[in-house]
This record gives structure tokens, C-alpha cells and sequence, in this order.
């Protein structure tokens, strides 16, 4: 609601990395909830805390623990109206969208680095690893999981490398992103996992780095618009590229 040269903002937006530890936030707000596209009635605020906006708890998680999750909460919030990202109401969804390729293409990157380091330990320790008189990875069936390991990271290396060369050109590429992160951040949970059987009880141990791996990687799989919603970007825009 603007109240002058401010507006006033109210409610709470949870789930927010950084959310204790960061000072200043870039806030999608309602500005005219009766809009029409409702999209339209959106607008980003650059947001200091203050009066009015402040973090809760810090939220407990699985893993990602290099980061603070917590909720943020607006209570009579005033923010300067010159604090309008691009100076004009009804921008905000524009802005958020806009941010989403590189937005999708940064998680998938980083699906490609666990989706690495998993294959990258299971290959170490599969070599010192003796059973039956041999190492581990003379074995027909640890072979399988670190073939098809191999060619989970390398096919997702390859997705992202190629919607960021896309983006790059400035070419629309949210089926590109959207294939590189739901196929890269799969990848990553898929070798976390591996990776885990291969080390065997030692895979459950917090002494090996594939236990903290294995915890990261179905956040990569949920963050910046989860793998079932990425799906369906790629199949709408596949099928408005290949008209019948
Ligand atoms: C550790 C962590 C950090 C985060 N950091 C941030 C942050 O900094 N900023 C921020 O804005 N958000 C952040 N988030 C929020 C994150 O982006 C959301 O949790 C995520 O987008 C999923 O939304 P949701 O939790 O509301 O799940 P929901 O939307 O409730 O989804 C639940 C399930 O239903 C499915 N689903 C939902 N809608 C549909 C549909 N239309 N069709 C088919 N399936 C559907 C989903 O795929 C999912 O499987 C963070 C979350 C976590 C866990």
C-alpha cells in the first residue's frame, strides 16, 4: 500500500537463505491486488532491515548448512517508494521471471560440481577399497554404478554449459535452464546416493564427504522451482516450439 513518498508493506515470506545473516533483500510485493492479469499487481522493493522488517527463528535443515534459512516477516514495513526496483508499479513479476534462467542455470552448475565430487570420492575409494581379494572397482557391479555415474555428470556438464552459452548470446533459454537444472540436479541426487552405496557403511559415516553430499543434494532438486515444475516448462515451451 503507498503512504506518500513510502509504502507499506505487510506479511511473511519463509524458506529465505540468508535470511538472518543478509541485511538488505530484493521483496516481490502486492501493490494492486485487484489487477488483472494478477501478475500485473506485482512490484520488487529493495528492502533494508529495520522498523517493521525483521528474520525469525533459523530454520533446521537436512543439509545446505553453509547457509541460514529463515523466515521473513513485514509488519507495517515502510520502504521508500524510491526503493521501487525500475521506478514503476506493476514491474515486480517481470523482474522476478527475468532472473529465473540464470537463476535455474546457477542451481544446475551446481548440480554438475555435486553430481562430480560424488563420482570423484566413489572413483577414490573404490580403488582402495579391497573385497574378495581385489579393489572394489574390479568389480562388474561397482562398474556399472560409476559408468553410469560418469555419464550423469558429463551429460549434465553438457546441458549447462550449453543454456549458458545461450544465455550468453541473450537468447531466450528457459527450456534450455530448465533441462540443464531438473537433468543436473537429478544427476547430483542420483551420484550422491551412488556414491554412498559404493563407500558401504562408511557412506553413513560423517568422516566421508558423500554422507554431507548425499544431505545437500535434494535441496539443488526442490530450490529455484522444483524438478516437477521444471518438467512442465520444458514440455510447454518443446511443444510451442514444434507446432503440430
Ligand atoms: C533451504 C531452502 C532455501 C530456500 N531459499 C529460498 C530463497 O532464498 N528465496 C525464496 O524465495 N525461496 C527460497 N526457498 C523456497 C523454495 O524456492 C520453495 O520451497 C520451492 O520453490 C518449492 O515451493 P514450496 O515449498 O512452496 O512447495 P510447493 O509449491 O508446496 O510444492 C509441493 C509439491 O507439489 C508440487 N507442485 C506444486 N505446484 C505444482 C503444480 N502446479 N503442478 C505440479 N506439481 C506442483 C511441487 O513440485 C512439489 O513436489 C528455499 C527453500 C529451501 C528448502
Amino acid at each position: 500500500m503507498r503512504d506518500g513518498d513510502h509504502y507499506v508493506l505487510n506479511g511473511t515470506k519463509t524458506w529465505i537463505s540468508n535470511g538472518l545473516q543478509g541485511a538488505c533483500f530484493a521483496i516481490l510485493a502486492k501493490t494492486d491486488p485487484e489487477a488483472q492479469p494478477r501478475h500485473k499487481g506485482m512490484s520488487m522493493f529493495l528492502c533494508e532491515k529495520g522498523p517493521g522488517f525483521t528474520a525469525g527463528r533459523k530454520l533446521e535443515k537436512l543439509g545446505y548448512k553453509g547457509i541460514d534459512s529463515a523466515e521473513l516477516v513485514f509488519d507495517d514495513y515502510r520502504v521508500p517508494a524510491a526503493n521501487l526496483i525500475g521506478g514503476e508499479e506493476g514491474r515486480g513479476f517481470h523482474n522476478a521471471v527475468g532472473g529465473l534462467e540464470l537463476g535455474r542455470i546457477n542451481v544446475a552448475a551446481r548440480g554438475v560440481g555435486v553430481a562430480r565430487a560424488a563420482l570423484d570420492e566413489a572413483t577414490r575409494y573404490a580403488q582402495q577399497r579391497e573385497t574378495f581379494g581385489k579393489p572394489i572397482c574390479e568389480h562388474q557391479a561397482i562398474q556399472l554404478k560409476l559408468g553410469e555415474m560418469a555419464t550423469r555428470a558429463e551429460a549434465a556438464r553438457l546441458l549447462v554449459r550449453n543454456a549458458a552459452e545461450i544465455y550468453d548470446r541473450g537468447e531466450r533459454c528457459d527450456m534450455e535452464a530448465g533441462m540443464a537444472k531438473y537433468f543436473a540436479t537429478e544427476a547430483a541426487f542420483e551420484n550422491a546416493h551412488e556414491a554412498m552405496r559404493i563407500h558401504g557403511g562408511y557412506g553413513y559415516s560423517k568422516e566421508f564427504v558423500v554422507e554431507r553430499l548425499y544431505r545437500d543434494a535434494p535441496l539443488l532438486c526442490i530450490g529455484e522451482g522444483t524438478n516437477e515444475m521444471q518438467r512442465m516448462i520444458i514440455a510447454r515451451q518443446y511443444i510451442q516450439r514444434h507446432p503440430a
